[in-house]
């Protein structure tokens, strides 16, 4: 008797140390929001997947990757509560249009993946991956309040060549990084998006190692007065224009092709620092040289994302303070096309430092669609038609035009304005009879360094 019960005890202890671990498996394995396999268990079922695919040449299946565009800005104004409700709706969404056969998991915050298997027909992703956005993107009801979220897709087709889970997944995050582009965006994984991806992150890392090994400089192009269309008019203003000469390189390479990757990163912000430190450095020894004299302002461009960060109108004092230099001396340019994102705060930020005494140029206009009620409402003092539209002024009537209307927009408002990318005189006499009032080009003078600038001013 006494023996019996022993053993049940033992089985029933036995027992709940299985439920207990079933338990844990479940923890560690799933999503405890969603249900959802969690991205451990889809590395685990990646992985056969992998295996198998290796045996069989034709065999393919694919992995789809997919997050929502909108989830953090529901999060933080809704609240976590409903953000995670949002969530399993999301996730219910998802699981009820994949296929039956399909793996669905969560791999945290707004990501999820789909492993479709043995695809008989690649055909078919496409009309799959329309169906989810436009289920996804159809209103959800959370309480009273009634959101809709985008869902970009990447997309790894697992072929056999592939022989680790981590592969798929770091290709298809790859493919999302370019499918987030536009929104409700999808592409399939492309070998160069890999090696752009490793050249981008060796391009960063010599990017930061420039900014400490002083291989940067900074070059001024000067702005002049239009009072003549000949290629001597008076400067009254130099931008400044960032240079990169990399190490063991005669040639400079051009900010285009490294301004873009550091905006994806705090780099841009470290970068437009050192830029005007340098700049206001410059400017102080410059009207130190002479005092008596009236020195060009220096126009320095800024990026949208620098101009966001927390600290970035503390640093502008800072610097400032640090090297003398009187606001009035200085102009800031942003690019148009990136003032129209987060309009409140950068009007903040720019109002703040216009009042300062700082005047404020909108670059590049002309490119970046801004509406002119907005235009009104923007702390701006100049406006800087774009090299495109000067450049083909003369073979392109309509763009003729465009310049024409910019200039009077910019007479109507009271703005300044600068015509860049001037280089011709025939462009120089069209602007000055539209009434143009400043130019810049290499009409008048190529970004020079800062000796070369130092030296047009002596002359000056
Ligand atoms: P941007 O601010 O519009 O600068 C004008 C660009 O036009 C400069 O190119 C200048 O060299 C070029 N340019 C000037 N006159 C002519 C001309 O007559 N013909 C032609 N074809 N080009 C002309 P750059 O120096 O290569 O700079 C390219 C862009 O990189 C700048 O466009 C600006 O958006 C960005 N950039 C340059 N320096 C900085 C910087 O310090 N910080 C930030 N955030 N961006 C910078
Ligand atoms: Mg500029
Ligand atoms: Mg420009």
């Amino acid at each position: 008797q006494e023996l019996r019960s022993a053993n049940q005890i033992l089985q029933q202890e036995i027992l709940e140390r299985r439920q207990t671990e079933a338990k844990l498996v479940y923890l560690a394995m799933y999503d405890s929001l969603t249900g959802l396999p969690n991205r451990t268990l889809l590395i685990e079922h990646l992985e056969k997947t992998v295996q198998t695919s290796q045996s069989a040449l034709y065999d393919w299946s694919a992995l789809l990757m997919l997050d929502c565009d909108r989830f953090k800005a529901i999060n933080d104004t809704l609240g976590h509560l409903r953000g995670d409700q949002l969530l399993s709706k999301i996730a219910k969404r998802i699981a009820a249009i994949a296929p039956e056969d399909a793996f669905v998991a969560r791999l945290g915050d707004d990501k999820f993946a789909i492993m479709l298997p043995i695809l008989s027909d690649i055909g078919a992703i496409a009309p799959l991956v329309q169906r989810l956005q436009t289920r996804l993107a159809e209103p959800i009801e959370l309480g009273s309040y009634e959101v809709t979220i985008t869902a970009n897709v990447g997309i790894v087709l697992v072929d056999p060549s592939y022989c680790q889970a981590e592969h798929v997944l770091r290709d298809g995050s790859l493919a999302l990084i370019q499918a987030r582009q536009k929104p409700q965006g999808w592409r399939i994984f492309q070998p160069e998006m890999h090696e752009r991806a490793l050249h981008r992150l060796t391009l960063e890392g010599k990017l930061r190692q420039a900014l400490r090994q002083q291989e940067l400089q900074i070059f001024y192009q000067p702005i002049v007065a239009l009072t003549s269309a000949s290629a001597t008019a008076p400067i009254v203003g130099y931008e400044a224009l960032i240079r990169w000469q990399p190490q063991g390189t005669s040639d400079f390479m051009s900010p285009a092709d490294f301004i873009p990757l550091a905006e994806e990163s705090d780099l841009i912000s470290q970068l437009g620092n050192w830029v005007f430190r340098t700049v206001c450095q410059q400017l102080s020894q410059w009207h130190r040289t002479f005092p008596h004299r009236s020195v060009p302002f220096v126009s320095v461009n800024f990026s949208v994302r620098h101009l966001q960060g927390e600290q970035f109108v503390q640093q502008i004092y800072e610097v400032l303070k640090e090297t003398q230099v009187q606001p009035s001396w200085l102009k800031f340019e942003i690019t148009e096309s990136l003032l129209i994102q987060d309009t409140q705060l950068i009007m903040n930020t720019l109002a703040q430092q216009r009042h300062r005494g700082i005047q404020i140029s909108i670059d590049d206009f002309g490119t970046g669609y801004s509406s002119l009620s907005y235009l009104k409402q923007l702390p701006v003092d100049t406006l800087k038609i774009d090299r495109a539209f000067i450049q083909d002024m003369e073979s392109d009537h309509d763009n003729l035009k465009i310049v024409e209307a910019i200039v009077q927009l910019a007479q109507a408002l009271q703005l300044d304005i600068v015509a860049e990318g001037i280089e011709t005189g025939w462009q120089a006499q069209q602007l000055i009879e539209f009434g143009c009032t400043h130019g810049q080009g290499y009409w008048f003078s190529q970004p020079l360094d800062n000796q070369a600038a130092w030296g047009l001013l002596q002359e000056n």
